[in-house]
């Protein structure tokens, strides 16, 4: 099956008792048993619950793995992943990270002795050149939230599987299966928030793994279980509903992004565009290598570097909505420096380039014309 028949059939079928041809919500926590562990594969919700299944069997197939997991949000799934290490184990991560992530890593995970490195992956011997024997674990993410950066994940798993046995892990919110199955080129597990792309109408909070080796899906399912942040059945029958449509959305999400991206390049008042499909961008050609589409999230700077600029362009939006997350069907901006990377220390962030005017566009599937006039108008009082 190619991708876009698997979003809607992969892995799925309809429920054997009625024929339903999607899957009831099963609104339970506990299945009756005929005797004593004798039952039909489900004995309490946090263990294993049909429409959860049906959904992870389905994130399975549009990722290419063997065990999809499916959590309460995308930070249980890293949550999940990080618990598989022990004390003194190292961590390899992206610099430019999810703030969340970030967070996670550098507030709770060290906190029991795991040490992280942060390095910039575009170039990959950054990454080699810190691995040792305690390294366990390899956090990519690409495209990254909010600078763009794209990391070529094939060449990265060929070199670091030469020299470690280190797991690598791919955040793969940004660019949705759609765009990368980061486990056909070489990765060990893949994660992501299904609370952007699958779920695709900024209705839930979810999170998922998708592994290939049968092995690292039962640790991760004892994780999945014995911590306890599954996702709930009418959650679950959400994103598999979201993910029946993600090629479409993709579709749209990614020729509105390259018309915003272009449109704010040419502007006299706007400084850098990130958007890995102009040809400008520093990893064109390797996003171009690894991706169907260059997805739908793009974030730009003023010439004037001014935060008060960002500020007033955000205030004056009318079609796009001033508020956090991403990958839903509507067009979302943000302010990183004060809203979804305040996490990161001020010092981190500048090195970084995440600089007090840099704005962060989710670019939705509605009418193109209809959101490069809504940017002209919000830029037309900013100077140049
Ligand atoms: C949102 C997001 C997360 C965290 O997911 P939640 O569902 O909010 O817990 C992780 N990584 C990336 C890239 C994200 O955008």
């Amino acid at each position: 099956m190619k991708f876009n028949t698997k979003t809607i059939h992969g892995n799925q079928k309809p429920e054997p008792t009625t024929g339903a041809v999607m899957p009831p919500i099963f609104q339970t926590s506990t299945y009756a048993q005929s005797a004593p562990g004798v039952h039909n594969g489900y004995e309490y919700s946090r263990g294993a619950n049909p429409t959860r299944t049906a959904l992870e069997d389905a994130l399975a197939s549009i990722e290419d793995g063997s065990r999809g997991l499916a959590f309460a949000s995308g930070l249980a799934a890293i949550d999940a992943v990080m618990k598989l290490l022990n004390p003194g184990d190292e961590v390899i991560a992206m610099d430019d990270l999810y703030g969340g992530s970030y967070r996670m890593f550098t507030r709770i995970f060290s906190k029991y002795g795991i040490i992280f490195h942060f390095v910039d992956m575009t170039q990959i011997d950054n990454v080699l050149n810190k691995i040792n024997a305690h390294t366990k674990l390899i956090w990519v993410e690409t495209p990254t939230n909010p600078l763009m950066k794209v990391v070529d994940i094939e060449s990265l798993c060929q070199q670091v599987k030469e020299m470690s046995d280190a797991l690598i892990a791919v955040d793969n919110t940004f660019a949705s299966p759609y765009n990368q199955q980061p486990l056909t080129m070489g990765a060990d597990i893949v994660m992501h928030s299904a609370t952007k792309y699958l779920g695709g109408h900024s209705d839930l909070i979810a999170g998922a793994l998708v592994v290939k080796d049968e092995k690292l899906g039962e640790d991760l399912h004892f994780q999945l279980f014995a911590g306890g942040g599954v996702l709930g059945p009418q959650d679950s029958f959400l994103v598999l509903r979201g993910i029946k449509t993600l090629a479409l959305r993709m579709e749209r999400h990614a020729e509105n992004a390259m018309a915003c991206a272009k449109f704010l390049q040419e502007h006299d008042a706007v400084k850098t565009v990130y958007y890995p499909g102009l040809t400008e961008h520093p990893q064109h050609e390797v996003a171009k290598k690894q991706m169907k589409s260059f997805g739908g999230m793009l974030s730009f700077s003023f010439n004037s570097g001014k935060k008060e600029d960002a500020e007033k362009f955000l205030t004056s939006l009318k079609v796009f909505t001033l508020a956090e997350s991403l990958g839903g069907v509507e067009s979302l901006a943000n302010h990183p420096v004060s809203m979804t990377h305040a996490s990161i220390p001020e010092v981190k962030r500048k090195a970084l380039g995440i600089d007090d005017d840099l704005v962060r566009l989710s670019v939705g599937i509605e009418d193109v014309d209809d959101l490069v006039q809504d940017l002209e108008q919000a830029l037309s009082n900013i100077n140049s």
